[in-house]
């Protein structure tokens, strides 16, 4: 049996890749490049091209006998999302619909989804346990909450069955440092803040600083992404075992504020990263921290790297040495 990993060339969906090659699958993948590198993976099968095109899901269910499909390609701005709606409710929620009617079409039994921390928006209380209140503050947010809760409905219909994890701050790099995040543009936190580390920004700008946190800014629970990629696999072995379908968080249940992140990676970089006030980003909760006990629980997760002094440095390792990320002609 193979595995197929949807958006397999993006930042998570390579780590992912790289687990499953360590543990010896046969992997396929589908990307359609446009923000990820064919470069960041090594598989024998690849196919480019989109998860919203009926024929290529065809001609990829027919040609390898897959159990199952991991689907990481989603848009992931939060502010993008409140100016663009539609670019994201059509690529994070109707190309998706394609790939689960074609998963049914070809009897294909088990889907990890990347679901985020975004689907709750402002917290009832932290730390965030799966089953409180969830109204997401973006479309981001919201196109991932609905495909959710489109699963919920096919699971119940279809022989099939999920793990929805949901993320929270995925961050950091492979500690082998061939693989990292090499996103363009780059939105989030760590790697604009080592890009001013690098000299290719004057400063890093901090989205409000009157939030009701300890510093004002806000607060984020920043997990692995070599520990996200193994929860991935642990979410394919739960299933292949029987498993039911369930939405599980992933992060590491401590918060940490966008200054104290400015302080450690000046430790860190040993650069002075010079820092500037702006007004708050459409769409941002002001604090995200995961209770993950139901994915020690069910899955027999937990994340193995709890230093976000760690998770810093694995990210400056692979921007120091790959300051253009994948794009070698910037
Ligand atoms: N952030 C910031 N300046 C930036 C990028 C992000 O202050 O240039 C803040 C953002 O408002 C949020 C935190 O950093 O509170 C993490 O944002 P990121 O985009 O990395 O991830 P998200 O939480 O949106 O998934």
């Amino acid at each position: 049996m193979s595995v197929l990993v949807c958006g397999g060339a993006g930042y998570i969906g390579s780590h992912v890749v790289s687990e499953l090659k360590e543990l010896k699958y046969d992997i396929v993948v589908i990307d359609n490049l446009e923000y990820g590198h064919r470069e960041s993976i090594n598989v024998d099968h690849f196919y480019e091209g989109d998860i919203g095109d009926k024929n290529l899901l065809d001609k990829v269910f027919s040609n390898h006998k897959i159990d199952t499909v991991f689907h990481l390609c989603a848009y992931i701005e939060v502010g993008e999302s409140v100016s663009n709606p539609s670019k994201y409710y059509n690529n994070n929620l109707s190309k998706p619909l394609t790939l689960l009617d074609s998963m049914v079409k070809h009897n294909v039994p088990n889907f990890v989804f990347s679901s985020t921390a975004a689907v709750y928006g402002e917290p009832e209380g932290v730390p965030l346990k799966e089953d409180m209140r969830k109204c997401p503050t973006s479309p981001y947010g919201d196109s991932k909450l609905a495909l959710e809760k489109i699963l919920a409905w096919y699971s119940k219909a279809y022989s099939f069955n999920y793990v929805a994890l949901r993320y929270f701050n995925a961050s950091g790099a492979h500690p082998n440092g061939h693989i990292g995040e090499s996103h363009d543009p780059e939105s989030h936190l760590i790697p604009l803040v080592l890009s001013v580390a690098l000299g290719k920004r004057d400063n890093i700008k901090i989205f409000g600083d009157d939030y009701p946190t300890p510093d004002g800014t806000c607060l984020r629970d920043y997990v692995h992404v070599c520990d996200l990629a193994l929860a991935h696999i642990k979410a394919m072995e739960y299933l292949k075992n029987g498993g039911e379908s369930i939405s599980c968080n992933l992060g590491n249940g401590a918060g940490f504020s966008v200054k104290e992140i400015i302080d450690l990676s000046r430790e860190i970089t040993g650069h002075s990263i010079p820092s500037l006030i702006e007004k708050k980003r459409d769409g941002d909760s002001s604090e995200l921290i995961a209770d993950s006990t139901l994915a020690n629980n069910i899955l027999g997760w937990t994340p193995k790297i709890t230093s976000l002094k760690y998770i810093i440095e694995t990210a400056w390792n692979w921007h120091k040495n790959h300051p253009n990320g994948f794009n070698k002609n910037l």
